[in-house]
């Protein structure tokens, strides 16, 4: 039995971990369902919503302010948000967390080597070379989540296990 109101389902998980990956992937599976679905992937938001933002503390804080602003007008509208952005900050997760009525934590765990040995853009060997500064994982925290409703362990699971696990509990949840 489906509430019939939208979620924020956000992930969270270091860079490389699979985010973009899962959540596109899930986007496409609730679209076949008929869902509303929007995803707001982190690097879209930072060319766009949150363009000219870095990556101090107090940046990264407003920056998911913003996604979760977003998140929340979608979501109360009864669409499927799905947001994909490090999100590294237990505290801020948790405040988005406290805002939104229907709200599910995903987190995309993999070991930090992992996600550096995929290095999907680049990044950690630009941050082991000092050329990027306060790399989440590097040399900037990544605090876990303590109480995510969905751990995806990319390490050892497909892509498709973690798109299963997600939607399996999304209908425990009664969202979809
Ligand atoms: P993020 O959005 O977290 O930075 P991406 O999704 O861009 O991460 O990159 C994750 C990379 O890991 C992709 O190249 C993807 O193909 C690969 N990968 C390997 N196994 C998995 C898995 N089980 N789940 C998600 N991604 C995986």
């Amino acid at each position: 039995m489906t509430s019939g109101e939208g979620v924020t389902v956000w992930f969270t998980g270091l860079s490389g971990s699979g985010k973009t990956t899962i959540s596109r992937e899930l986007e496409q599976a609730l679209l076949e369902r008929k869902f509303k679905v929007e995803l707001l992937d982190g690097d879209i938001i930072r060319t766009n919503l949150s363009k000219g933002l870095g990556f101090s503390k107090e940046d990264r804080d407003i920056n998911i302010h913003r996604i979760g602003f977003v998140a929340n007008l979608l979501s109360r509208n009864g669409v499927i948000a799905i947001t994909a952005a490090i999100s590294p900050y237990r505290n801020v997760r948790d405040r988005v967390r406290a805002s939104i009525k229907n709200f599910v934590e995903i987190y995309v765990n993999a070991p930090l080597e992992v996600c550096e040995s995929r290095d999907v853009k680049g990044m950690y060997a630009k941050a082991r070379a000092g050329e990027i500064k306060g790399f989440t994982g590097i040399d900037d925290p990544y605090e876990p989540p303590l109480n995510a409703e969905v751990v995806c362990y990319t390490d050892r699971e497909t892509v498709s296990e973690s798109v299963a696990k997600s939607i399996a509990k999304l209908e425990e949840l009664g969202y979809i």
